[in-house]
């Protein structure tokens, strides 16, 4: 680890499981702040604006500035601004659509005529929806972007709940194409965002994560080097796995 200067953790399942910070989390971050690393945090969640995930970290007893922290929400306004999209149909909570606002993004709720149309987790996601999409999507070209694709997210009780990814799989099918881009992990466009942001190079940002297809593919695709946490046996390649966040500390000792 003689290269890393900062360490980008995954949010759920890693630092915390829905609104219970996972036991050790916060002495291993204050732990490699102490030896001058910089803290990331990485989430592929699209429901929270970034200020509200600030705001549940602080709460949680972290130490950091909103800068610290790319969220699949945040990083889509972003994405969409560099594509040149100045307004866009959102499936997706009001804090999606107030990070795009926010960034200049004019947000349709009637869907005619837009440039993009961008999928995150929607609690409300239902049949209008998907046609409304569909609408769009046979009335000329569209930009057509996720969030994530994740299929599930990890809650407490090792309970998992649906994520942005069904809602993904429902429009693909009905508009019988697949997404033109997704913003968060595994694709690398939040790190390629804080690489530019801190001046970073790939082998001085250590990624910490729970999922190897998710956090750990994003790091390899990325060239960047990677701890994965996890309990079960299986042989997984080119990381280092560990079974508690507590032992990312031993890394650094
Ligand atoms: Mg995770």
């Amino acid at each position: 680890m003689v290269n890393v200067k900062a360490v980008a953790f995954d949010l759920d399942g890693t630092l915390y499981y829905n609104n219970t910070v996972i036991q050790g989390a916060l002495e291993v971050v204050s732990y490699l702040q102490e030896k001058g690393l910089k803290i990331f945090y990485f989430t592929n969640s699209s429901v929270k604006s970034r200020a509200q995930i600030y705001g549940k970290l602080i709460n949680m007893g972290f130490k950091l500035s909103i800068e610290h922290i790319y969220t699949s929400s945040h990083s889509a306004a972003i994405y969409l601004k560099q594509e040149g999209i100045r307004n866009a149909y959102c499936i997706g909570s009001d804090d999606l659509r107030e990070e795009l606002s926010q960034s200049g993004i004019i947000v349709s709720e009637d869907g005619n005529p837009v440039q993009s149309i961008l999928i995150g987790l929607d609690y409300d996601f239902n049949y209008a929806k998907i046609a409304k999409t569909l609408d769009i999507m046979q009335k000329g070209k569209c930009l057509l972007i996720a969030c994530n694709k994740d299929k599930s997210f990890p809650v407490e009780y090792d309970r998992l709940m649906p994520g942005c990814g069904s809602m993904v799989a429902a429009i693909e099918a009905s508009c019988d194409t697949k997404v033109d881009y997704i913003v968060g992990k595994p694709n690398t466009f939040m790190l390629e965002l804080l690489s530019g942001d801190w001046g970073l190079i790939n082998n001085e940002i250590l990624v910490v994560g729970d999922s190897y297809t998710s956090d750990i593919e994003m790091a390899k695709r990325y060239c960047c080097p990677s701890v994965l946490i996890s309990n079960n046996n299986t042989n997984y390649k080119n990381t280092i796995v560990v079974s508690n966040i507590k032992d990312v500390t031993k890394l650094f000792a």
